[in-house]
């Protein structure tokens, strides 16, 4: 595998740099770094996916000719690495990373006409209704039921941890369509319009008392049997395309080295209370050291990936290796954070949002008014998309072949 970028990716990433100097507002910067949620609100992150889109950037994980970039897995990579060096904002992968690529692969030529534009221009906001009370890792174990009556589905039952609900207007879910079956074969995959009378959704808060995810009710909700991804029966195998792109569809190592580099440059200031900086306390260098070259070590694997990807090659179960791996630094990285910060990080300030005109004063720092929140939320990290065990059971199964 050849490690370095050729002439033209070289000339690539200046126009990526350039382009976000000038495109990229301090505000928007502002706001993602501020965000102590998982997700960047609809606010930040819809303002940036428009930027992206005016220039064409919104969709790199699509197909050219669906409206994504064309660009090489090594082009992607530079443009999310810049990205993230620039701080902007991480805009939501559940419509232009999680549906998008299920529309473009699945859906026909009328479903495409209607809903790709409308994801490209963010008109359209999508949430994933997968997990269920009782079947999260057990996914094929769905109750949630759909039943054709005449050209509508009508569905019954509940999705629960279901992120940005509260501001979606679409649903993607798998819903149950036959019961005598095997149960992965009964499963359906569906595209559900939320603004409807049969749809509720109710908030629940996380630990930082965050609302980022809900549970979401049907009772009789309808669906156009236009709306039905694949034949009836098939959606488990879209569900499992679905899954790979949430798993290793992003790169990880861009963003914690640019998170890392961070603390390193906090840790020259912070006091340590015995000998200077924190930073030249041999615990916390040790520490640092190691979640460095943990992240590096991720990236070369998320650059392996890229060059099976450049042959044409689906990613497989590395995937999971990268979402283990990448969750697992992310919090070693808050730990981290909130070790150096000390007392100043022992604060949770309730009000929303902490970014613009009537966001509340910082005390202390601003990373340490955001540092709780963010080590809190991200708890989160190595359960959704896939539960750590559930990741360490498919590496045993199909990369270490036990
Ligand atoms: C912040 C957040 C956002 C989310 N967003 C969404 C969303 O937008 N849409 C959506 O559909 N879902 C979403 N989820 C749900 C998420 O995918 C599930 O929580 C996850 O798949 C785990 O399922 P569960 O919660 O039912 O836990 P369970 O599956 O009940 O697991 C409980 C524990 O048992 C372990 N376990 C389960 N099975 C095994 C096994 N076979 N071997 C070993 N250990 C096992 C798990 O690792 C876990 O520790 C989100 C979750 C969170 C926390």
């Amino acid at each position: 595998m050849d490690m370095n970028f050729s002439p033209e990716d070289i000339a690539f990433r200046e126009d990526v740099r350039a382009f976000l100097a000038e495109k990229l507002p301090d505000r928007l910067k502002d706001g993602a770094r501020r965000t102590p949620g998982v997700f960047v609100e609809p606010d930040i992150g819809m303002e940036w996916h428009r930027i992206l889109n005016e220039r064409g950037w919104v969709a790199p994980h699509w197909p050219k000719e669906d409206g994504g970039t064309g660009w090489t897995p090594t082009q992607k990579f530079i443009f999310e690495k810049e990205c993230a060096l620039a701080g902007a904002p991480a805009i939501s992968i559940l419509g232009l990373r999680l549906v998008g690529p299920v529309i473009c692969e699945f859906g026909t030529p009328e479903q495409k006409a209607r809903f790709l534009p409308r994801l490209l221009s963010g008109e359209d906001y999508w949430c994933q209704g997968y997990s269920e009370p009782g079947s999260g890792s057990d996914l094929a174990s769905l109750k949630t039921a759909a039943r054709l009556d005449g050209d509508e589905y009508i569905i019954n039952g509940s999705k629960i941890w279901t992120t940005h609900a509260h501001h979606a207007n679409w649903i993607f879910a798998l819903v149950r369509t036959d019961t005598t079956v095997k149960k992965q074969a009964g499963i359906t995959f569906l595209l559900i319009p939320m603004d409807q009378e049969g749809v509720e959704v109710t908030p629940i808060h996380s630990m930082s008392g965050d609302h980022e995810v809900n549970q979401v009710f049907f009772s009789d909700a309808r669906t156009s049997v236009e709306n039905r991804i694949g034949e009836e029966g098939a959606g488990w195998a879209i569900a499992k395309f679905l899954l790979e792109n949430e798993r290793g569809g992003s790169c990880y190592a861009p963003r914690l080295l640019k998170s890392i580099d961070k603390l390193a440059e906090l840790a020259e200031t912070q006091p340590s209370g015995v000998n200077g900086a924190i930073a030249h306390d041999a615990r916390f260098r040790d520490k640092l050291a190691r979640v460095r070259l943990d992240a590096e070590a991720l990236e070369f694997t998320e650059l392996r990936i890229l060059a099976e990807l450049a042959k044409g090659r689906r990613p497989g179960p590395q995937t999971s290796l990268v979402k283990l791996l990448g969750s697992n630094i992310g919090q070693q990285i808050d730990a981290l954070r909130l070790e150096l910060l000390g007392p100043d990080a022992l604060q949770l300030p309730l009000e929303r949002p902490l970014y613009g005109n009537e966001a509340p004063e910082p005390v202390g720092s601003e990373l340490a008014q955001t540092a709780m929140g963010k080590y809190l939320n991200n708890r989160a990290a190595t359960i959704f998309g896939g539960s750590d065990e559930v990741q360490k059971n498919i590496i045993a199964k199909t990369v270490l072949g036990l």
